[in-house]
């Protein structure tokens, strides 16, 4: 495998890197009219095989993708279904817990659920 990303494999990095968003590939492919589903989703193989974007499974019906950034947990919200990024950095300890039985941690995901902000201010609203 060559490791030059593709037209449009730079494209697909650039709707993940503009701002902080977790997509699905659904999405992604909504945001690239001109870039056609089949080499949306290859890009997104290709590119998370080399390190560049992360695939997600938090428990939803379909993955969601994110450029690769410093490491953080995710806070996704059981109404609007958004996916927040909260800074921790837990690597060091599951690095260490998996050292402590010989294995080797490569990935280390952290989500938390409930409601967000927004969500309890609505819910407020609707209870009144
Ligand atoms: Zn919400
Ligand atoms: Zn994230």
């Amino acid at each position: 495998m060559n490791g030059k990303i593709s037209r449009q494999g730079r494209q697909v990095l650039a709707v993940l890197s503009e701002q902080r968003i977790h997509l699905t590939a659904e999405e992604i492919v909504r945001r690239l009219p001109d870039v056609g589903q089949a080499t949306v989703y290859r890009s997104l193989e290709q590119l998370e095989r080399m390190g560049q974007i992360r695939k997600l499974n938090l428990g939803q019906r379909s993955a969601y993708y994110e450029y690769a950034r410093e490491n953080h947990m995710h806070f996704v919200c059981e109404r609007c279904r958004q996916v927040i990024d909260v800074a921790c950095d837990v690597t060091g300890v599951a690095r260490e817990a998996g050292a402590l039985f010989g294995h080797r941690v490569d990935r280390v995901g952290v989500t938390a659920g409930g409601l967000c902000a927004a969500c309890i201010a609505q819910e407020k609203k609707e209870q009144q």
